[in-house]
């Protein structure tokens, strides 16, 4: 049944119990409880060099690869993460404040968000962080005046929507412009931003970033992105004098969810995003900026994978069969969300033939509480087995939340065949601990 194991962190041992990261599933949802997240360390860090080696040998030393660390923030990643010297991009004091406390390098630290608030700007100002990503004129003018008054310059770069549809691939025409991030660049407003933080004079601005593609396979959204930057920051030169020294393309690089989808090849993909780069520079006669990508999914999903129980089957005669496990949309809420495809495996019955398809649903008082439906699963199947859900190492821990006072599961970190707990499970007591 290996069409099925799509990552190569998985396999099957024996009577036929699924293995991640050389790990017995069985015994350690034994040791630690369901629902349960895992985290397969190795490939983290594997996802991390794999990054960095091909930037460096791409964009050239002046390269930097910033872990988007939204898709997964607790402490103990941010430790990973600096130990194989990436920068952290964040998107919160409380990412801010997680990061400090495992010791991260605030100098490597980048500021993210389309709304900051003035105690936002405050906290990062004073935590030193090394670089603001400008959203919008107002946080503008807020950084301007609160590192005036911490007396330092702040480095920051502005976010600019270049106008490209990933999912086309194309260029979308002036006025299609629509996200809520950054200035837009066809109507002018990234032209006055721009103007408005050379005068600024407790802003230094470093250069311009950019983000538009999410689960994406091949490099054409960057190297589109990449041109349409590169011509932007070419003309604000002719027009200015001013050469940005560094330019970030954001992340967004896909990762393999289902056995059809690719697995993404991340030098292939960064060297040829390099090649273009420079050739676009020695054709604009512009210096090669200081590139950097922002990878969230691709450095932790593939290494995470999320355990649960059979509580229920249900069999509704003709329409549709339920597996319900005992988590759900408060642990992993992508596929109520946005319908995100998953692979779920009968994780202590991986020998059997899957011949009846289940909707695997969660515990949640919530007809929209799914995992995944239509997965194929043992007709045997019944309450006390596993199930395995895969890829869920990001946009799973750090999106959960405690809807109908479920607790959330803990994460337990996998590696070199030991495995100890990165987040302790939330307790009944920890969910009253607001409680005034
Ligand atoms: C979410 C986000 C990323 C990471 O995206 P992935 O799809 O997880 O790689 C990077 N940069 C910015 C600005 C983001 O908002």
């Amino acid at each position: 049944m290996n069409e099925s194991l799509i990552c190569a962190n998985l396999s099957v041992g024996d009577e036929g119990v699924l293995r991640f990261a050389g790990q017995d599933v069985r015994a350690l949802a034994g040791y630690y409880g369901t629902p349960l997240y895992l985290m397969d360390e190795r490939r983290i860090r594997d996802n991390c060099r794999r990054y960095r080696r091909a930037a460096e040998e791409s964009f050239g030393g002046q390269s930097c690869v910033l872990y988007a660390s939204k898709a997964a923030s607790f402490r103990y990643i941010y430790e990973i993460v600096n130990e194989e010297g990436l920068h952290v991009d964040v998107v919160s004091p409380g990412e801010i404040h997680t990061a400090a406390a495992a010791g991260f390098p605030m100098e490597r630290v980048w500021f993210h968000s389309n709304n900051k608030s003035d105690e936002d700007i405050a906290y990062a100002v004073e935590m030193r962080v090394g670089f603001f990503v400008v959203d919008c004129m107002e946080e503008l003018e807020a950084l301007d005046r609160i590192a005036g008054e911490a007396g330092i310059r702040q480095d920051v770069l502005l976010r600019v929507t270049p106008g490209i549809d990933p999912h086309t691939f194309e260029a979308v025409a002036t006025g299609k412009v629509d996200s809520k991030f950054g200035f837009p660049m066809a109507d002018g407003q990234a032209d006055e931003a721009f103007h408005a933080a050379l005068r600024a004079e407790n802003l230094a601005l470093r250069g311009f970033h950019c983000h538009v593609g999410s689960q994406v396979f091949d490099s054409d959204v960057f190297l589109l992105s990449a041109e349409v930057m590169l011509d932007y920051m070419a003309r604000l030169r002719a027009e200015t004098g001013y050469v940005a020294e560094r330019l970030d393309l954001g992340g967004g690089y896909g990762v393999r969810y289902l056995p059809e989808q690719p697995e993404l090849d991340i030098e292939g993909n960064i060297a040829c995003v390099g090649a273009f780069i420079r050739k676009k520079c020695a054709a604009l006669g512009y210096p090669m900026p200081a590139i950097s990508l922002e990878p969230g999914r691709s450095i932790v999903a593939d290494a995470g994978l999320t355990l649960y129980t059979v509580g229920a089957v249900k069999r509704i005669l003709g329409l549709v069969n339920y597996v319900s496990v005992d988590g759900g949309m408060t642990d992993n809420v992508r596929y109520a969300m946005y319908h995100a495809p998953y692979t779920v495996l009968p994780a202590d019955r991986m020998n059997e033939p899957r011949d009846t398809v289940f909707s695997v649903v969660g515990r949640c008082c919530e007809s929209g509480d799914v995992i995944q439906p239509g997965v194929p699963l043992p007709d045997g199947i019944r309450r006390g087995d596993l199930i395995a859900v895969c890829t869920t190492g990001a946009y799973n821990y750090s999106m959960a939340s405690n809807y109908n006072r479920i607790p959330r599961p803990p994460v337990v970190m996998l590696r070199d065949g030991d495995c100890f707990t990165a987040v302790r499970r939330e307790s009944l007591e920890d969910l009253l601990r607001l409680d005034a």
